[in-house]
C-alpha cells in the first residue's frame, strides 16, 4: 500500500508529524526554523531540515543495528522520514560526557572539563515552565514513568551513549551532550525524536571548534556549514 500524508499532528519548534494512512506510521518533516532559549531566539538555518533528516535517519538505522529499538522506518524524502507512531513520554532524557551549557551554569564548572562518569539529567517536557530539571521522585508523583520505565531509560540512554561515543570518535567528532526522548510503542519504550545538531553537542575532536546548535545559540557564524561539515563526516 503507497503511503499517503493525511492531517499535520502536530507542530514543534523544529518538525512536524503528520498521521498516514498506515496505521501505526507517522511521518516526520524536518523543517529550517531554529530556535533557542525556549522559543526567545528564533531563525533559521539553511537546509538544516535535510541535514537533521539524513543525519537522523543514519544514527537511527545504526542504533538498530546495535539492538536499540526506535521509531525510525524509512526514508521518505530529502526533508521527510516515516517512522512508528509512538506516544511521547513527556521527559528530555540528558546524557552529558563533558560540561557544558546549562551543566557549566547550574554547577559553576567550567565548559570542557571531562566528566569521570557520564551523567545523566531528566527534564520535564514543558515549553511554558522552560523544562525544568527533575529528577525519578518528580516523574514517579507526576505519573511520568513508573520505576521500571525509569530504569528502562536510564539503560537504554546510557547504552545509546555508548553507541554514539565510539561512532562519532572515529569521525574525529567529541560527543559532549546530547537529549533523547523516548515513546511507548506497543507498550514498549522505544527511541523516538531525532538525533541531530540541534539536539547533540558536538566538537572537533582535535581543535574542540563547535560543530552544533551553540554556533546558532551564540552567534558564532558559519552555522549552515558546521551542519553540513558534521553530515558529510558522518556520511563518509
Ligand atoms: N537539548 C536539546 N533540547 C532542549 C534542551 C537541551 O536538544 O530543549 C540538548 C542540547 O543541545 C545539549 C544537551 O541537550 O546537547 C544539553 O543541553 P543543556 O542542558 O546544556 O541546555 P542548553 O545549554 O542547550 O540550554
Amino acid at each position: 500500500m503507497e503511503l499517503v500524508k493525511l492531517d499535520m499532528l502536530y507542530e514543534g519548534k523544529a518538525k512536524k508529524i503528520y498521521t498516514t494512512n498506515i496505521t501505526n506510521q507517522f511521518i516526520v518533516t524536518y523543517k529550517d526554523d531554529a530556535t533557542a532559549f525556549n522559543g526567545e531566539k528564533k531563525g533559521s538555518i539553511g537546509e538544516k531540515g535535510v541535514v537533521n533528516n539524513k543525519m537522523s535517519a543514519i544514527l537511527f538505522q545504526l542504533l538498530s543495528e546495535k539492538g536499540i529499538e526506535n521509531h525510525y522506518i524509512s526514508l521518505l524524502n530529502e526533508r521527510e522520514m516515516v517512522v512508528k507512531a509512538v506516544k511521547i513520554i513527556p521527559l528530555e532524557v540528558i546524557i552529558r560526557n563533558v560540561v557544558a551549557g546549562s551543566m557549566a551554569k547550574r554547577l559553576g564548572l567550567e565548559e570542557g572539563s571531562p566528566l569521570k562518569t557520564p551523567v545523566l539529567e531528566f527534564c520535564y517536557k514543558n515549553d511554558e515552565l522552560g523544562d525544568p530539571l527533575i529528577n525519578d521522585d518528580h516523574i514517579m508523583a507526576l505519573q511520568l514513568a513508573d520505576l521500571t520505565q525509569i530504569q528502562q531509560l536510564k539503560q537504554m540512554a546510557l547504552n545509546i551513549n555508548k553507541v554514539l561515543q565510539q561512532f562519532f570518535f572515529n569521525k574525529e567528532l567529541r560527543l559532549i551532550d546530547f537529549k533523547l526522548e523516548f515513546g511507548l510503542f506497543e507498550d514498549r519504550i522505544i527511541l523516538a525524536d531525532e538525533i541531530s545538531p540541534d539536539t547533540c553537542r558536538l566538537w572537533d575532536l582535535t581543535t574542540n571548534e563547535k560543530l552544533d546548535k551553540d554556533r546558532f545559540r551564540r552567534d558564532l557564524g558559519n552555522v549552515e556549514e558546521a551542519y553540513k561539515e558534521v553530515l558529510n563526516r558522518i556520511m563518509n
